[in-house]
């Protein structure tokens, strides 16, 4: 058993904690380590200790800050093996899609190598006789990240490597569930040249949370998780003044259209449902099958879902592991179970699994549930494991106007052969981000991610050039520097271009 102790001021610290965490290894059930659950005097010194690098990192030059992310982007290729094994250790899912995760918040890392070009400001030359106008963007602080199981390397990647090039610094409140992987990110930061205080570590649970959201000492709050946390954090952080990004939950949808090579299609829905055992906000849970791609569709779903091999994360013949706890496996198992007793027919039915020599492991096998429909607990709920649900839909448009009446909407995709079809998709459907025969269309870091709807609260996506934004706030000079002495006449109307 391990200690899992806060990192703040360039240091591991137990602070004042008295609680603890148990963290387990999904794949094993066995408690693998004890993390620290912080005081708000905890949160205190870790405000304290980014409060006053902020002095310095908030006035370093662009190229002091490149430098150091360029630095920590090759450990991360350095590290990958030993990151993707931590992972995968205390989240379950295989080590190739803990490697997967490394890779996608590696970009935003790469983004911000690049912050010189996308923080350049803008200028106006002699707006009026003499007269310049020029706007730039300065960092605002302290920030904070609250952050879910899922991702426990890219999702914070989305956050910590945007705020600290934009010059912030910043605290980060992980998982309970798997936190060990952000210490290590700690470590290589403090590796790469980072100094000490501009990368913070506090680890907790609710307790900490609020201290965060309540904090005067914090400018901004970022925070991905499910959808009641993430209106509980905006409303909270908003009314103590701070800027807020709230990611939530999600139910995407793939629509199937009867022109789509169905093999093609049902690979794409097997692997975006089952992958990390279903727990990714990008997961499809629904697919939606489309005149008569219906019945066949099913059926080569059925042969697929059967055919994925269950199994621990670290062993490579693995495709998917367990769930992250054994509350998570059953809560799965009784939304299949009410999905079924409310009409679903179930098609593979993976409750109950056992892992040969991992008995205690969380294991749910891939399910699918078919002629599923609005109203069933198995298509309202977030499931966050991994299970299919498949809807009927008569044409495009009523699977449009299903998709368009769930309250989330943060992915969807649609198979086809058609361009047309496609356009119109695209341009109806009310979702924040859309694949064209790819089923989990998460965009590249130098664009932003961020849902609509339920799925993100505010109006504030994450990365890219809304991330550069969000930790940042625009300066404009009007400026004027007249060559002769002259005395000019104090002009006492509204000022106006001349
Ligand atoms: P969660 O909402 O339970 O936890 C997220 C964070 O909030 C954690 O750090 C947790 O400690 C904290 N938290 C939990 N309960 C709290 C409470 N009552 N008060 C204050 N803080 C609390 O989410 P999770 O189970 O860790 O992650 C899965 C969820 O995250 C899913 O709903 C998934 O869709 C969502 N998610 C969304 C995105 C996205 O980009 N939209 C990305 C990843 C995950």
């Amino acid at each position: 058993m391990t200690t899992i102790e806060h990192w703040i001021g360039g240091a591991f610290t137990r602070g004042d904690a008295t609680r603890t965490g148990t963290v387990r290894n999904p794949a094993t059930g066995a408690a693998t380590g004890e993390v620290l659950l912080a005081e708000p005097a905890d949160v205190d010194a870790a405000v304290a200790a980014a409060a006053t690098a902020f002095d310095s990192w908030g006035d370093s030059s662009l190229s002091q800050r490149t430098k150091v992310m360029f630095r920590f982007r090759e450990l991360l290729v350095r590290h990958e093996d030993e990151l993707a094994r931590l992972i995968s250790a205390e989240h379950g899912k295989v080590v190739e899609d803990a490697r997967g995760e490394i890779v996608r918040g590696r970009e935003v890392v790469e983004y911000a190598c690049g912050i010189a070009d996308a923080l350049k400001g803008s200028y106006s030359d002699q707006v009026s006789g003499g007269v310049d106008v020029f706007s730039f963007r300065q960092p605002l602080g302290v920030c904070a990240g609250i952050t879910p199981f899922n991702f426990p390397i890219m999702v914070p990647m989305w956050m910590h490597p945007m705020a600290i090039a934009t010059g912030n610094t910043f605290v980060l409140k992980p998982s309970e569930r798997d936190p060990s992987v952000s210490n290590r990110i700690a470590e290589l930061y403090a590796e790469a040249g980072l100094p000490d205080g501009v990368f913070n570590v506090v680890h907790g649970d609710k307790a900490a949370v609020d201290a965060i959201l309540d904090h005067p000492g914090i400018a901004a709050v970022s925070f991905v998780g499910s959808t009641p946390i993430a209106k509980y954090v905006h409303e909270r952080a908003t009314a103590s003044g701070k800027r807020v990004q709230a990611l939530g939950g999600a139910k995407n949808h793939a629509v199937v259209l009867p022109d789509a090579d169905l093999e093609f299609a049902a690979d794409h829905l097997t692997a975006a449902a089952f992958g990390s055992a279903g727990q990714r906000c990008m997961a499809i849970s629904v697919g939606v099958a489309v005149g008569e791609a219906g019945d066949a569709l099913v059926e080569v779903l059925r042969r697929k879902a059967e055919a994925v091999k269950v199994g621990p994360g670290d062993d490579p013949a693995s495709e998917m592991g367990p769930v992250v706890t054994a509350a998570s496996r059953d809560r799965v198992a009784a939304l299949v179970g009410a999905g079924i007793e409310q009409g679903a027919v179930p098609v593979v039915d993976g409750r109950g699994l056992t892992v040969p020599g991992h008995e205690d492991g969380f294991f749910v096998g891939p399910t699918v549930l078919d002629r599923v429909a609005p109203g069933m607990a198995a298509y309202d709920e977030e499931i966050f494991g991994p299970v299919l649900a498949v809807a009927r839909a008569a044409d495009v448009d009523e699977a449009i106007a299903l998709i368009n009446a769930n309250p989330y909407g943060n992915g969807t995709a649609i198979f086809t052969s058609s361009g047309a079809a496609a356009r119109r998709f695209q341009r109806e459907v009310k979702v924040g981000m859309i694949g064209v025969n790819v089923p989990i269309p998460v965009p590249m870091s130098y664009y932003s991610f961020g849902g609509w709807k339920d799925s993100l609260i505010g109006d504030s996506p994450i990365h890219g050039p809304e991330g550069v934004r969000f930790y940042t706030r625009a300066k404009t000079v009007t400026s004027r520097w007249p060559e002769v002495r002259q005395s000019v006449e104090a002009a006492f109307h509204f000022p106006t271009a001349n």
